[in-house]
């Protein structure tokens, strides 16, 4: 079921057992977007099944905010059209050429092209891991970019972060909701969940100047200032 958070914006609360991440919706008067497509089919549908309860609008675009399985996953199933950055869509054409059987997996873990978590989470979310489809973003957009949904603007901005080599934060001005993807987060890929302390603090900085009331991270309850300025103290004192 969807959680509304604002009055154009809600969320499909995310699942750590399943690693799904929160998905979001923004309601226009003209049409609706998704901030993420989710990790696979099924959890794209769920979200597109508590839009339809809510008897809100199908939405017409998926904006990816970063390339992780548990944001992408759920692209190729998108009947509308696929929206992301230059650089997530680069790196989302690497992986559509793996391969998803077991021995490519573990293949990948050995060399570290893949993360152990990733990996396990991959295979609870997934009965038939054969069933994976990683496709590229329809449209993709090299800097900032302003959404107008009718009642509702939507701005988009990538920004460098300690989570991913890519990765862009998506705020809606009107209702000043932040999504940040998972930025706050450490990089599992290259540093074993750990943070580099110059792209944390570059980042904070960064996307502390966006007025934002509402900071909505992937795998955590939505947060006030007050709250991501607590998590981000507690990420100073214990990560870096
Ligand atoms: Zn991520």
């Amino acid at each position: 079921m969807l959680t509304q958070i604002s009055p154009h914006v809600y969320i499909l609360p995310f699942d750590s057992q399943r690693d799904r991440p929160n998905l979001g919706y923004i309601h226009g008067e003209k049409f609706s977007i998704l901030v993420d497509a989710g990790n696979s089919r099924a959890h794209l549908n769920a979200m597109l099944e508590a839009v339809d309860e809510a008897g809100l609008p199908k939405p017409e675009i998926a904006l990816i905010t970063h390339w992780h399985w548990d944001h992408t996953f759920g692209m190729h199933a998108f009947s509308g059209t696929t929206m992301t950055q230059t650089k997530t869509n680069e790196i989302l054409s690497i992986l559509t050429k793996w391969e998803w059987k077991p021995e490519a997996m573990d293949e990948r873990l050995k060399t570290g092209e893949e993360c152990e978590f990733c990996d396990t989470h991959m295979k609870i979310e997934y009965d038939d891991i054969t069933d994976i489809k990683v496709v590229r973003a329809d449209i993709e957009f090299d800097g900032n970019l302003t959404l107008n949904l009718g009642s509702v603007t939507v701005e988009v901005t990538p920004i460098a972060n300690p989570h991913s080599d890519d990765g862009a934060v998506v705020f809606v001005q009107e209702d000043k909701v932040l999504f940040a993807g998972d930025a706050d987060t450490g990089d599992f890929y290259k540093l074993d969940g750990g943070y580099d302390a110059d792209k944390f603090y570059d980042y904070i900085t960064t996307v502390d100047k966006i007025p934002y009331a509402t900071y909505i991270h992937g795998h955590l309850a939505p947060m006030t200032r007050t709250e991501v300025s607590a998590l981000r103290k507690e990420i100073g004192e214990t990560d870096l």
